[in-house]
């Protein structure tokens, strides 16, 4: 039987109002082998947030903690908060078959990049910074300022797009959310996902001949 190394990381990254939420809602919906990672942050609650299912979230003193323990595959600081993808977590839904699609940022995916776990790297954008400024203003949330920081920041984020294998518009969202979820189909099927997979064939055939 011809057997693949079935599980990855999906990194989804995206300027703050990119959308990149929502459509990891909607995969994990239509997919259910795919499991989201809980992110640890120092960043208190907001709104409907719960501990334990958007974030853990934990004093500086308990991340700084757990940073030093080493209990961190990647973290970083955004926004003047630390946020963390845990190491132990990963772990876990990988052995329990499931892919692991994570909404972190991009100092978060390089980190990740330079390691040996198996990952897809997908970047997601408004069609335009205009569209952008719109969905924020839209959503809220921020001041003003707070909405120039993160469109300026959305700008500096762009400069590591390179780094990603793949860049998906969110334009109309669930044509977005098909394009993530094949993108993952696809990936499933890479040739290097395969072990061996034509002596594996062909020693089915032979055993078969020899029986
Ligand atoms: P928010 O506070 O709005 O939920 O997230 C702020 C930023 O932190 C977003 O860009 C999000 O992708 C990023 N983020 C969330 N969790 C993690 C994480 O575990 N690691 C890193 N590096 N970034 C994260």
């Amino acid at each position: 039987m011809i057997t693949k190394e079935p599980n990855f990381l999906i990194i989804l990254s995206a300027p703050s109002g990119g959308g990149k939420s929502t459509i990891l809602s909607r995969i994990r919906e239509l997919y259910p082998k795919v499991e989201y990672s809980i992110s640890y942050t120092t960043r208190p609650p907001r709104g409907v947030e719960v501990d334990g299912v958007h974030y853990h979230f934990v004093s500086e003193a308990e991340f700084l903690q757990r940073k030093q323990q080493g209990d961190f595959l990647e973290c970083a600081q955004v926004f003047g908060n630390w946020y963390g993808t845990s190491i132990s977590y990963i772990q876990s839904q990988l052995k329990a078959g499931k892919h692991v699609i994570m909404d972190i940022d991009v100092q978060g995916a390089h980190q990740i990049g330079e390691t040996e776990v198996p990952c897809i790297r997908i970047f997601i954008l408004p069609p335009s910074l205009e569209v952008l400024e719109a969905r924020l203003r839209a959503r809220g949330t921020d001041s003003p300022q707070e909405i120039q920081k993160r469109l300026s920041e959305a700008e500096a984020e762009l400069q590591r797009l390179p780094e990603y294998q793949y860049l998906v518009i969110n334009d109309v969202l669930e044509n977005a959310v098909d394009d993530v979820l094949n993108i993952i189909k696809a990936e499933e099927n890479k040739m290097c996902r395969y072990k061996a997979p034509a002596l594996t064939f062909l020693g089915e055939k032979h055993d078969r001949q020899k029986d």
